[in-house]
């Protein structure tokens, strides 16, 4: 086994005071004050956090891999929603394994230098992408366990019932190794088909559920309570994440609520998506538009794992961002007007330990027992981490240092003159 390390002298976001963490056989094995004596007597390993404040590994629950990095290839004309699926659509039938994995190999190195410990990436499978985008992150998967855990959604894009030779498809995926199934509903003539076809395939091969759902801002009618009603009646409470949900933005407080309750009772999460709904919405509005990110506080007010994660990089559907879920975390913060102290802590929670539960995985957090998976921030709040988003990161996966990033900025002021 490699070596333990200890961390000695950290922040922690919900205790207050220094502490020093024991990290061991990839969990965390203790938790004390750093006031305890002789912290460094049996640890050659140590690393001495100076007062900096130490959160759990980021998890950006929500991205898409397979077109991550196309803006190069085909800049935005009009920006909209109908572009960007003709366009991304247009282009994925030039994607080659060497070119899906190329893009996802720089995100997934910026990701693990960023901090973040878990990701779910959604892949496309359908008549245009075959397997093709499967068959290239699989191996990835394998090959960046050290430094992220990976889960390949296997992801219909473009429909399912207008295309039915979808179908067979997402089941070969499914054997092939997918973790977890997933549609848009919102693009297939008949959404609800859409959903039971996925929940059926989610049965057969056991795996959790990942909806694109509710986004966008037209008068359809929610999807969410068909949802709920199919996670009910197939016994996938505790298995569903949904993502976007747009439409809960433009709700009144009391039918919120109500869906609050079922999305509890259900233990259904929800992955908001800002920077790809604030880019999306609104567009027909040519004055005081909406902002149409689902209110995720006030969903959590009501007991409901919610997140946040970052969809897209540098694509037609988000022509922005670098794939750092902690610099979504502040615009989601900014956007939702989260500026208390317990704000803030909701907003970190919400890219790191709910993050990691929406995705279904357990032992996450800063306790006893689960994983040392962590990212040491040169911040010395979780104000400034959530507000700021420093670039100084020092990232530990399964109790091992696997990234360190320092900013290099050099100031010349100017000298004295000399007459
Ligand atoms: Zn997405």
């Amino acid at each position: 086994m490699p070596p333990d390390l200890q961390i000695i002298n950290a922040r922690l976001p919900d205790r207050d005071g220094l502490w020093n963490l024991v990290l061991s056989q990839g969990k965390i094995a203790a938790i004390a004050p750093a006031a305890s004596p002789d912290p460094t007597a049996d640890f050659s390993n140590t690393l001495n956090a100076n007062a900096s404040l130490l959160i759990p590994g980021l998890v950006d629950g929500h991205i898409h891999l397979d077109k991550a990095l196309l803006l190069d290839r085909r800049p935005a004309h009009t920006g909209t929603f109908a572009e960007a699926m003709a366009e991304t659509l247009s282009l994925k039938q030039g994607f080659t394994e060497a070119d899906i994995q190329a893009r996802a190999r720089q995100v997934l190195d910026r990701a693990i230098g960023f901090g973040i410990t878990a990701m779910r990436s959604h892949v496309e499978v359908d008549p245009t992408a075959g397997l093709r985008s499967l068959e290239a992150l699989l191996p990835l998967r394998q090959e960046y366990r050290w430094g992220i855990t990976l889960q390949l959604v296997v992801f219909a894009q473009e429909g399912i019932t207008q295309q039915p030779e979808t179908l067979p498809l997402l089941r070969q995926a499914m054997a092939l190794g997918g973790d977890a199934i997933g549609s848009a509903p919102y693009v297939d003539p008949d959404p609800k088909a859409n959903v039971r076809h996925i929940f059926d395939i989610a049965q057969e091969y056991d795996c959790d559920v990942d909806f694109h759902l509710d986004f966008l801002d037209d008068d359809e009618p929610l999807l969410l309570p068909f949802v709920i009603a199919e996670t009910q009646r197939r016994g996938w409470q505790g298995r569903v994440c949904l993502g976007h949900m747009t439409k809960l933005a433009g709700l009144p407080p009391e039918q919120l609520a109500d869906l609050a309750a079922a999305l509890r009772e259900t233990q259904i999460s929800i992955l908001a998506l800002p920077a790809s709904d604030l880019y999306m919405m609104s567009r027909q509005e040519t004055y005081n538009q909406r902002r149409g990110v689902a209110p995720l506080h006030r969903l959590a007010e009501q007991g409901v794992n919610v997140g946040v994660a970052t969809n897209n990089i540098l694509n037609l559907f988000t022509p922005f961002g670098d794939g750092d879920v902690l610099k979504i975390c502040t615009l989601l913060a900014q956007v939702l007007q989260l500026g208390t102290t317990a704000s803030h802590r909701l907003c970190l929670a919400m890219a790191t330990t709910q993050a990691a539960r929406a995705i279904g995985i357990a032992d996450y957090g800063l306790t006893i027992g689960s994983q040392a998976d962590l990212v040491l921030l040169k911040a010395t709040s979780v104000a400034e981490a959530v507000g700021a988003a420093p670039a100084d990161r020092t990232v530990i996966k399964a109790g091992q240092v696997v990234a360190q990033t320092r900013l290099d900025r050099q100031i010349f002021a100017p000298g004295p003159v000399m007459v």
